[in-house]
This record gives structure tokens, C-alpha cells and sequence, in this order.
């Protein structure tokens, strides 16, 4: 699927991912269309694959960014029940995907992309500070950047207004490939909510399977296995 869906401008490779089914919901194709490539993955921003950002990190290939989107939907979008809906990005690395998130949420969402490299944390920002888009929605507070250990999860505080909410999140999405579904993570999730996450798994002839994790509004969690993937790992930051 890797070739199938690159194009020669961000609006050739929406259309392209379109076209070939990976994008379904017009909503979904017009945030896309509003977060332009290059800002984030410098080498070919257009080619559907993977491309190295520093720190042996890559910038997922587009088909896997809408993938992870259109499997969290139900969730991201704000609604009655849901009015301000809050997402954790864990291994934000490029930070596209964080701006995608932020562009879907609504004017009183919150989109943490969270780090364990600093650097990284800071390319996000700096990233989605090169639109004029991604510049309003960071000094809004809908987006922001943050540095931690991804498999403790986050705790961010409610923005102002929003404490009623509380600080469980509706949607966590986890960009690199973790060895278990660590306990913070479903402990976080909100009651109801989703989670989006690459497990290590060798039962498939790839190196991890992507797991959707739906908890219900009782708390009941269920899990359903996605497909195959090859993830960066989860992990302790390398040395240096
Ligand atoms: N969604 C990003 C994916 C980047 S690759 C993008 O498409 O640009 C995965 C990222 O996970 C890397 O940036 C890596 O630094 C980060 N990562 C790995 N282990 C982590 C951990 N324990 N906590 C937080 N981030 C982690």
C-alpha cells in the first residue's frame, strides 16, 4: 500500500488516499487537506512511506496518519456527550498527526503531543508552528507539546471552563509500537473512549499488530486486533 497513495501535493496525496478508500469521511479529507506535509516530513513530503525525522525516529507514511484517524473518529469529534474532546498523541515525533487531532477536536478540545525526546517534543511545535493553522491553534491552547515517559501515560489538567470534564482522555493514540497495553494507558482512557495502539505481536509475519481498544460507558474494555505494522519501538529514549 506504501506507493499506491503518494501524489506531487499534499492535495494529490489526500485525493489519492481518497480515491483508494482510506480516507472516508469528507471531515476527515478536509483536515488533511488543511495540514500540508511539508511542514513535517522535509525529505518527500508526498510519498506515502515513512521518513526519517532525527533520533531514529520516522514520520509515519500517510496511509498509516489517516488509518489511525478514521479508526478513532467516533470519539475525536466533539458531541453532546462529548463537547470538548481530549486526545493524547503519545511518540508525537513530526507532530503532524497532532495537528490533524487538533484541526478535528473543535474550537474546546485539547490535542498533548507527548515526547520522551526533547527535541522532538520541540520539532512538533516547531512544525505546526510553520502554518498560520497550526500557529492559532497552538497559542489557542488547543494543541500543545509535552515531554514524557509515553507508557505512564499523561495527566494534563483541564483547560479553564473545562474542569467539569475531568482529565480522562477520549482518544489516546500511540505512534510507536509498545511491548504490553501499559495499565496507565487504560486506566486514563475515558469511560467512554478509544485507543489506538501498535503491540508487539510476531503471530502475524509482521513485528506488531495495531490494536483499537474501545472502553464502553460502563468501563467494560474491549479489543479488537486491526492489522500489521512496523512501528518504531516504545521504549526508553536511546542514549546519547
Ligand atoms: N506520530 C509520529 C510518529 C513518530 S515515530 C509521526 O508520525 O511523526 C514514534 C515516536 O515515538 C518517536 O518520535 C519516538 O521518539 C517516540 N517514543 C518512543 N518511545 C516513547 C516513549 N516511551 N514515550 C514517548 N515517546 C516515545
Amino acid at each position: 500500500m506504501a506507493w499506491r497513495c503518494s501524489g506531487s501535493s499534499n492535495a494529490g496525496l489526500v485525493a489519492n488516499m481518497w480515491t483508494h478508500g482510506l480516507i472516508t469521511e469528507p471531515l476527515v479529507k478536509e483536515a488533511f487537506l488543511k495540514v500540508d506535509r511539508r511542514h513535517y516530513a522535509p525529505g518527500m513530503p508526498y510519498q506515502d512511506s515513512p521518513q526519517p525525522i532525527g533520533y531514529e525516529a520516522t514520520i509515519s507514511a500517510p496511509h498509516m496518519h489517516a488509518s489511525a484517524i478514521e479508526n478513532v473518529l467516533s470519539r475525536l469529534l466533539p458531541s453532546e456527550t462529548s463537547p470538548a474532546p481530549r486526545v493524547l498523541d503519545i511518540g508525537s515525533g513530526s507532530g503532524y498527526l497532532t495537528h490533524i487531532f487538533a484541526e478535528l477536536v473543535g474550537d474546546r478540545g485539547l490535542v498533548v503531543g507527548l515526547e520522551h525526546i526533547s527535541e522532538l517534543r520541540d520539532l512538533g511545535e516547531a512544525n505546526m508552528k510553520k502554518s498560520p493553522e497550526g500557529k492559532k491553534l497552538l497559542e489557542a491552547g488547543i494543541a500543545k507539546f509535552v515531554v514524557g515517559d509515553g507508557r505512564l501515560g499523561w495527566v494534563e489538567a483541564a483547560r479553564a471552563g473545562e474542569e467539569q470534564l475531568g482529565t480522562a482522555w477520549d482518544v489516546i493514540h500511540v505512534g510507536a509500537a509498545a511491548k504490553e497495553v501499559h495499565s496507565p494507558l487504560l486506566e486514563q482512557l475515558k469511560a467512554p473512549g478509544c485507543m489506538f495502539i501498535p503491540v508487539d505481536d510476531d503471530s502475524t509475519g509482521w513485528d506488531q499488530s495495531v490494536w483499537r481498544i474501545e472502553k464502553d460507558e460502563e468501563g467494560k474494555v474491549t479489543r479488537k486486533k486491526l492489522f500489521g505494522v512496523r512501528y518504531v519501538p516504545l521504549t526508553d529514549p536511546p542514549r546519547r
